[in-house]
């Protein structure tokens, strides 16, 4: 912020309205759009503006019924570009028809989810349009001038910055997927739609999808989304007692997960990290084993309704912010906890 000019440049004064972009890939939306929707809504408020959703995608019933969610979560508006090119996410005709549409439309904050997609296609965007993009933020306000406050770890998660992008438009920021609470939805709403068109030419495209294929390295786990989430750490100490994790998780009908280290010794594949690099979770239950509460495995669990910690060390950094803790051997809780839930 330090030595940055206050006053909005001149070409800049028209933006308004706040844009969430809707996540729409092959045929589904992603939650992380609904869960900005609703974090658009404050901001909006708090500005007196509009709050719009934008949707891309082929001309198709999921196109459409995308449209009608947005104003379900929370929409006023719904800005619309339907192509076939916009059928498979590319980055080059996604970041044309984004960027055509901020320099028609003028929003003064978009926001996107830093997804696989949102990451890619928010970082070509800001570069294009030239303006400043806070990833990975963890909280939005509106300060005193009327420009977006994104908040965000820094120094490897030990502090919490806050970027104000005083003198650009839109001002671009990215929330990961379960960051942000998910609104409830007003199936009633309705609202404006803005149809945008545009002439993209197939041969323009560099980019082709050739076919998809699965990835083998992970088993597409759906952390993030989980009501129950049972986790290990380093305090489990070889790979085969994974094995009672992952026991307890299936006798609850939860998904599994672990801390950084588990992912980087190789025990563990990467879609099952649990922390700042790794899966953001808000389950109504969260249990971790042998793990000792860093702060970067912190801010990936403090959503969970109730957090059940298991360490041999009652001085472990987890107990001051877990809900119950039982200072034990996990070697020998989590057995006994999945035997005695199998009996009920
Ligand atoms: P340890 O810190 O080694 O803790 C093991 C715990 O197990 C100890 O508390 C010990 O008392 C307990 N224990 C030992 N034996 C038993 C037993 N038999 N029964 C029960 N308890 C036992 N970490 C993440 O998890 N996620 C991230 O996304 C992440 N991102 C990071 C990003 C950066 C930039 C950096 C610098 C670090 C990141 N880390 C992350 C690493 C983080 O700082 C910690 O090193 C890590 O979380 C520690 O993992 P752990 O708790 O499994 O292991």
């Amino acid at each position: 912020r330090a030595g940055m000019k206050k006053e909005l440049p001149e070409k800049f004064r028209s933006y308004k309205h706040v844009w969430v972009f809707v996540e729409l890939e092959r045929g589904k939306v992603h939650p992380v759009s609904w869960e900005l929707m609703g974090e658009g809504r404050k901001l909006a408020d708090k500005l007196g503006v509009d709050l719009a959703g934008v949707v891309l995608g082929p001309k198709s019933d999921e196109t459409r019924q995308a449209i009608k969610e947005t104003y379900h979560y929370g929409a006023d508006v719904c800005y619309i570009c339907e192509d076939p090119a916009l059928a498979d996410y590319r980055n080059e005709p996604y970041t044309r028809a984004l960027t055509d549409l901020v320099n028609t439309h003028q929003p003064e904050i978009m926001l996107l989810g830093a997804t696989t997609l949102g990451r890619d296609l928010a970082g070509s965007v800001a570069t294009t349009l030239k303006t400043g993009l806070t990833a990975d933020s963890t909280e939005l306000d509106v300060d005193d001038e009327k420009s977006l406050a994104a908040t965000r770890p820094t120094f490897g998660g030990t502090l919490l910055c806050t970027i104000h992008t005083l003198n650009f438009r839109p001002q671009m920021a990215t929330v990961r997927p379960r960051v942000m609470a998910m609104p409830e939805p007003d199936r009633s709403r309705s609202g404006r739609m803005v149809w945008h068109s545009l002439k993209m030419d197939e041969a323009d495209i560099v980019t082709k999808v050739l076919e998809y294929v699965a990835d083998a390295t992970t088993d597409d786990a759906n952390l993030a989304y989980a009501d129950i989430v049972v986790a290990g750490g380093m305090g489990l100490r070889v790979p085969e007692n994974f094995r009672l994790v992952t026991r307890l998780a299936d006798v609850l009908g939860g998904e599994y997960g672990c801390s950084r280290p588990v992912v980087q010794k190789g025990w563990l594949p990467a879609d099952r990290q649990i922390g700042q690099t790794g899966n953001t979770i808000r389950p109504r239950l969260y249990i971790a084993a042998g793990i000792s509460g860093a702060i970067q495995h912190r801010v990936g669990v403090e959503g969970a309704d109730l957090i059940v910690a298991i360490n041999t060390d009652p001085a472990a950094k987890i107990f001051e912010f877990a809900h119950m803790g039982v200072v034990a051997d996990a070697l020998t809780v989590l057995p006994a906890l999945a035997d005695a839930f199998e009996r009920r």
